[in-house]
């Protein structure tokens, strides 16, 4: 993989303008980055240090539990062969039927995304009128979705992609295959790290990573 250029730390909001809502926190981070590059660890890391963290992942498993609309309308194109037998959605055949063929996927993300946008939103609005000024939300696709402009800052975390590759592989018990053509579906890495305010490096250990986001922490805490 290219070499990620160093970023100054900085923040420089490089998106133009945002299109948030009033009535959502002063600054609103959104952070992202590679797949299994450490998004979830920065962001836990983050909130050890008392910044309110919304993980969208969370939201994209919540809007599709049984019941929900958005689980109905995946029903409704794909057929009940993505349900399990407790009619709970099937993630591993829906992911590799998204990872064939990518007008399944588009079809797949353009359901549920704007179920995530909508809790997102609300959540965004709680955590304002509870008096929380800076908030970061975890968005693994924020780019990919054209998600930009709703953030006032963006950040970004990278690590090498043959680890970020085995880590996935791993965690989701797949193989270096199916891992390798999932990374393969997103904006590489390098460009996400280009079109970000901050960048964190993620190519040492958990220590390392720890003393990157101390300093990121107390750039949060100037805004
Ligand atoms: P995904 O894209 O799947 O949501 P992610 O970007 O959120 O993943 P994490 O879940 O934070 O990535 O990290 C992936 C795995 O790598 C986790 O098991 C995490 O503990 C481990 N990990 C992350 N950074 C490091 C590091 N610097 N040293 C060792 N392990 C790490």
């Amino acid at each position: 993989m290219a070499t990620i250029p160093l970023y100054p730390n900085i923040l420089s909001k490089k998106g133009g303008f945002c299109k948030r809502s009033s009535n959502w926190p002063a600054k609103v981070i959104g952070l992202t980055g590679g797949i299994a590059s450490g998004k979830s660890t920065v962001g836990r890391m983050l909130s050890e240090q008392n910044f309110p963290v919304i993980d969208t992942d969370k939201l994209a498993r919540e809007v599709v539990e049984p019941g929900k609309p958005a689980l109905k309308e995946l029903v409704k194109v794909f057929g009940a062969e993505i349900l399990k037998d407790d009619k709970t959605l099937d993630r591993h055949r829906m992911l590799e039927m998204m990872l064939t063929d990518a007008g399944a996927r588009q079809l797949v993300e353009n359901i549920i995304h704007p179920y995530v946008f909508k809790r997102m939103d609300q959540i965004l609005q709680q955590l304002a009128a509870s008096g929380n000024n800076v908030v970061i939300v975890e968005v693994p696709l924020l780019f990919e979705t054209g998600w930009q402009n709703f953030f006032d800052y963006i950040f970004s975390v990278v690590a090498p992609e043959p680890i970020c590759i085995k880590r996935l592989a791993e965690r989701k018990k797949m193989s270096i295959d199916m891992a390798s053509r999932w990374m393969a579906t997103q904006i590489p890495q390098e460009v996400k790290a280009k079109r970000s305010d901050y960048v964190v490096h993620n190519n040492a250990g958990l220590y390392e990573l720890q003393i990157q986001v101390n300093r990121l922490s107390e750039i949060l805490k100037q805004l």
